[in-house]
């Protein structure tokens, strides 16, 4: 019994570690470490029809200005699920870095992924955030790069071309998607719900 015992704790703190070391502790979704391990055997797979769409939260400081920090954790929970239950179960959802998010989607050709990017901007704008009094809501803006489109079939220079796709979403007006160079624009978008997003002062 206490070998049995011992062994079932061990196989808890393996599994406690794995998860540390690849889930965001906040939002329960990948970390960065797990979107470029991801990236990196989708690339060794061979197969070339992919897509990458980087996330930035818009005005993400104001949010945690007017709730203070914990309305701002409240809210990259509750966007982290909204990005999940929204992305195809065969797309990967990443926290990328503080408020940034990445979706890795694996066989979808550039159509598919701006639709994807458009219904995660849809889906976000529709969402109210609730805590200890306060409501916002927020707005995401997205840089959308089909593999095709990434100058280099290597992790860095993919993330960098949807990087440069979601900085001219911000420049554009927030709450838009983007894509990388050489790309039909995305057609319309935060004009069509009423897009509130004015403020030029800074980008991402
Ligand atoms: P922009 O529209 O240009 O993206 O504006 P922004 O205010 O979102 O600008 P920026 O990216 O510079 O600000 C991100 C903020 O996100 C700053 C930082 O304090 C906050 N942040 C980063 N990580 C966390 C976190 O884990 N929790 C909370 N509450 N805030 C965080
Ligand atoms: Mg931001
Ligand atoms: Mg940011």
């Amino acid at each position: 019994i206490a070998i049995a015992l011992l062994l079932r704790s061990q196989k808890r703190l393996a599994e406690g570690l794995r998860r540390h070391a690849c889930e965001d502790a906040l939002t329960g979704v990948g970390n960065r470490r797990m979107l470029f391990e991801a990236i990196t055997s989708l690339l060794a797979s061979g197969a070339r029809q992919h897509a990458l769409i980087l996330i930035d939260v818009d005005h993400f400081k104001h949010i945690n200005d007017q709730g203070g920090h914990p309305f701002g954790d409240h809210v990259l929970m509750e966007l982290a699920k909204a990005l999940r239950n929204t992305a195809p179960e065969q797309a990967g959802v990443y926290r990328y870095g503080g408020e940034e998010f990445a979706v890795l989607c694996p066989g979808f050709d550039e159509t598919a992924a701006l639709a994807l990017a458009q219904q995660l901007r849809s889906a976000v704008r529709n969402l109210h955030f609730d805590l200890d009094g306060h409501r916002e809501q927020v707005t995401i803006s997205l840089g959308v790069c089909p593999l095709s489109h990434s100058p280099a079939a290597e992790s860095s220079a993919w993330v960098q071309a949807a990087d440069r796709a979601l900085y001219q979403a911000k420049k554009n007006g927030r709450n838009r998607v983007e894509a990388a160079d050489g790309l039909r624009r995305p057609g319309a978008q935060a004009a069509a719900d009423g897009n509130p997003e004015t403020r030029p002062e800074s980008l991402y």
